[in-house]
């Protein structure tokens, strides 16, 4: 197994990706579930989170680009996979070749794929803008023709028709809206063929209130973290996979009125014992995090001064052992709260972690690999 030199990791539970995808499996047994893996599996590692989501019954991935998808074909991954973004013209051969499919958002580009020299077939999902106004076409006869357009190109198969929804975690007045203009912009089409209709992100499918459709797009939710967990209540358990831990490397007493770290921004108000935690805004860990708490034995102690580069100081409230270790994400400190203090969302927290910090995987309680990406 790869060894790290460092005193900075993240903690994958593999088991919780299991536990996630059987909860939501059972919430929606008849659906194909897509497991959204881009940016890395949203920092958790892509081709480890995949392999695990499809043994416990994920049956296609979704991914960014073409470069992400590639990887986990690489890593020999063989279920069906979904570039969610926009797919550079000159790069569809190279999907194709990897039976890697696309998403075909635009009239222009739809235009000149059908008229591409293909020699191998390329799948493509007709992506509609339902009203997020991110990709997507968005008039009833847009949708008609290009659908059209690409159901008569003999080198593509439509594979997918699908939409995105803005508000799922925020406004069921919108997201209603949305899913009814979806409905009328596909209602003409002839689907039989069409192997998955779906439009639901993680915060709409914990709502199950949608049946019309035969896939779903997990993202948050593979990682255990419901969206928002007052605006979408649910019955049963998300379990979380990730932590983010250290451990003190230095532990010291300092003065009343004593300054800490650039800037000299905190002041001690008295006699006070800080410690020093590898970890820094290059691991994704940023200066908005000052003034925030980490965990350590138990308690919530104050990040104290600027974050710095590679590290950070806290305020102990007595003494502790040097190594002792330290929580940033975890328990007693869930991601959803660390983004709320920081006034962001947990995605971006995750993802934001880099690939300085390495990733432990563990599963039936044992670490099972550890993944250095930057080092590799
Ligand atoms: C990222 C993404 C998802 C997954 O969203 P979650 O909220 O993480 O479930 C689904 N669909 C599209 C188009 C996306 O870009």
């Amino acid at each position: 197994m790869q060894e790290y030199y460092r005193d900075t990791w993240a903690e994958i539970d593999l088991d919780a990706i299991t536990h996630n995808v059987k909860q939501i499996k059972d919430l929606h047994p008849t659906k194909e579930i897509f497991a959204v893996v881009k940016a890395n599996g949203y920092g958790h590692g892509d081709a480890e989170v995949s392999k695990v989501a499809i043994e416990a019954g994920v049956s296609c991935l979704a991914v960014s680009g073409l470069d992400e998808a590639l990887r986990l074909r690489n890593s020999g991954i063989e279920v069906p996979i979904l570039v969610l973004g926009m797919t550079r013209l000159k790069d569809v051969p190279l999907a194709a070749e990897n039976n890697i499919s696309l998403t075909a958002h635009d009239e222009m580009w739809i235009e000149h794929l059908v008229s591409l020299p293909l020699t191998t077939p390329v799948k493509v999902h007709l992506k509609i803008d339902s009203g997020m106004h991110r990709l997507g076409l968005m008039t009833e006869e847009q949708v008609q023709k290009n659908f059209n357009r690409l159901k008569m190109a003999p080198m593509v198969e439509v594979e997918g028709v699908f939409t995105h929804m803005a508000t799922a975690d925020s406004d069921k007045e919108y997201l209603g809206h949305q899913i009814e203009t979806f409905k009328h912009l596909i209602a003409s089409l002839d689907l039989s063929d069409v192997k998955y209709v779906h439009l639901e992100n993680t915060a709409t499918l914990l709502q199950k209130e949608f049946d019309f459709d035969h896939g779903i797009r997990l993202g948050l939710g593979l990682y255990g973290i419901n969206p928002d967990k007052e605006f979408i209540p649910i019955e049963f358990e998300l379990k979380p996979a990730l932590k983010l831990l250290s451990n003190l490397v230095q532990v010291k007493k300092i003065k009343k009125g004593d300054k800490v770290g650039y800037g000299a921004t905190y002041e001690a108000q008295e006699d006070e014992w800080i410690g020093v935690v590898p970890i820094g805004y290059a691991d994704g860990w940023t200066r908005s995090h000052q003034g925030r708490h980490v965990i350590v034995n138990g308690y919530e102690c104050e990040i104290i001064g600027r974050v710095c580069m590679d590290q950070m100081m806290i305020r102990l409230p007595k003494q502790f052992p040097m190594g002792t270790e330290v929580t940033l994400i975890g328990d007693g400190m869930p991601v959803e709260r660390v983004a709320a203090e920081v006034g962001t969302i947990s995605y971006e927290i995750l993802c934001l972690i880099s690939d300085r910090v390495p990733r432990v995987y563990k599963q039936g309680g044992k670490i099972i690999a550890v993944k250095k990406m930057r080092f590799e």
